[in-house]
């Protein structure tokens, strides 16, 4: 399924335990179809003291050990984008702006979505 979520957008969980929960996209995982979004869908992990390891790349393991808490990925479809303009959940449009020929279109409001998170 090809998806225009990109990171650092804004989502709504349609589904599942976290329905209704918003949070910024971490990270989006195309190949998987799952994205990783800040503070929904938070798991706790236990983890033993790890004092010569190496930290993971995948979250601060805390050197004492005890509880890590880590977002699991979540489907794409079952979130929906949230416009940062009209701050409601929407579908999003291929339209063209002045800047961006495949512009991504907020289909409630009209207004152009940030393209990518480099311009962030
Ligand atoms: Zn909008």
């Amino acid at each position: 399924m090809k998806t225009w979520i990109l990171k650092g957008d804004t989502v709504m969980v349609l589904r599942g335990k976290e329905k209704g929960k918003r949070g910024i996209v971490k990270a989006v995982f195309p190949a998987r179809g799952t994205a990783m979004v800040e503070g929904v869908n938070v798991v706790k992990r236990h983890s033993k003291p790890q004092p010569q390891q190496q930290q993971s790349n995948m979250g601060a393991a805390p050197r004492t050990g005890g509880i890590i808490e880590k977002e699991a990925p979540l489907p794409l479809e079952a979130l929906q984008y949230v416009c940062e303009a009209c701050k409601s959940p929407t579908r999003l449009q291929r339209g063209e702006t002045k800047e961006h020929r495949r512009a991504r279109i907020c289909a409630r409001c009209g207004e152009p979505a940030r393209e990518s998170a480099k311009s962030a």
